[in-house]
């Protein structure tokens, strides 16, 4: 039987560790950056600043966009998703965070520090804001 991979987003297991140490170290803030990859994986860990600079949502400029994406080219990958934190919500995209979204072909990776074990979730969210969720495979 074929299976249907189209809604699981496949991240290496350092890269996940990577994101929630990071979104720990900046709590109370919302910590934020890209991730990218090959075949639509999670393989790179790119932490960005957090342009809000808030403990409630969160920003990355177009400057670190493009520093990012460059160093991410020179390795010879794309960006396959977007993560950042909820230091005292839960792991679900916020009002702000769907409409402030816009790059409907990333991942969006949402880590709630709300509990004593963080709670990782993956999302897609389509240019009409419709948010779907992904499952996260570590591999
Ligand atoms: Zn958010």
């Amino acid at each position: 039987m074929k299976k249907n991979n189209q809604n699981i987003y496949y991240m290496k297991k350092e890269v996940y560790q990577q994101i929630v140490e990071y979104c720990k170290k900046e709590a109370p803030l919302e910590a934020c950056g890209l991730i990218s990859g090959i075949d639509k994986k999670g393989l790179s860990f790119w932490p960005v600043p957090n342009e809000e600079n808030s403990p409630f949502q969160f920003k990355i400029s177009e400057k670190s966009m493009k520093e990012t994406l460059s160093k991410v080219e020179r390795k010879g990958e794309q960006l396959t998703g977007v993560f950042h934190s909820h230091p005292n919500t839960r792991a679900y995209p916020s009002y702000y965070d769907i409409k402030n979204h816009s790059y409907p072909n990333l991942a969006y990776i949402i880590v709630s520090l709300l509990k004593k074990e963080p709670t990782v979730c993956c999302f897609s969210i389509n240019e009409n804001k419709q948010v779907t969720n992904l499952k996260l495979e570590l591999i």
